[in-house]
């Protein structure tokens, strides 16, 4: 079983054109990284080299499976937010409440 620290989504990491990693603040002071080339493989685990949390990073594979040379390209992505609650809709069960049938003698 593997622990993860948080779920971070990758439009909240930030991105180091320096080291090409995303990163994002740890708690113990560091950060979590993960490469482009991680990301191209499938692989969603950020570690922190400091400290042993891991968190997993949602994203979509899709985005990173070519790595183009060229990046400028704005995408017009509606970013819709799941933001729905669920009502807290208890559903009654209808429990059957078969009446004994007094046996007439
Ligand atoms: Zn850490």
């Amino acid at each position: 079983m593997v622990a993860f620290y948080d779920e971070i989504e990758i439009e909240d990491m930030a991105w180091d054109p320096e080291k090409g990693v995303f990163h994002y603040p740890c708690p113990c002071g560091d950060r979590f990284e993960i490469s482009r080339s991680q990301l191209a493989n499938y692989e969603d685990v950020a570690t922190c080299p400091s400290c042993s949390l891991i968190v997993r990073v949602i994203y979509d594979p899709l985005d990173f499976e070519d790595e183009k040379p060229e990046d400028g390209e704005s995408e017009d992505e509606d970013s819709g937010s799941d933001g729905d609650q669920f009502e807290d809709a208890m559903e009654k069960l209808a429990i059957s409440d078969t009446p004994t049938v007094p046996v007439s003698p």
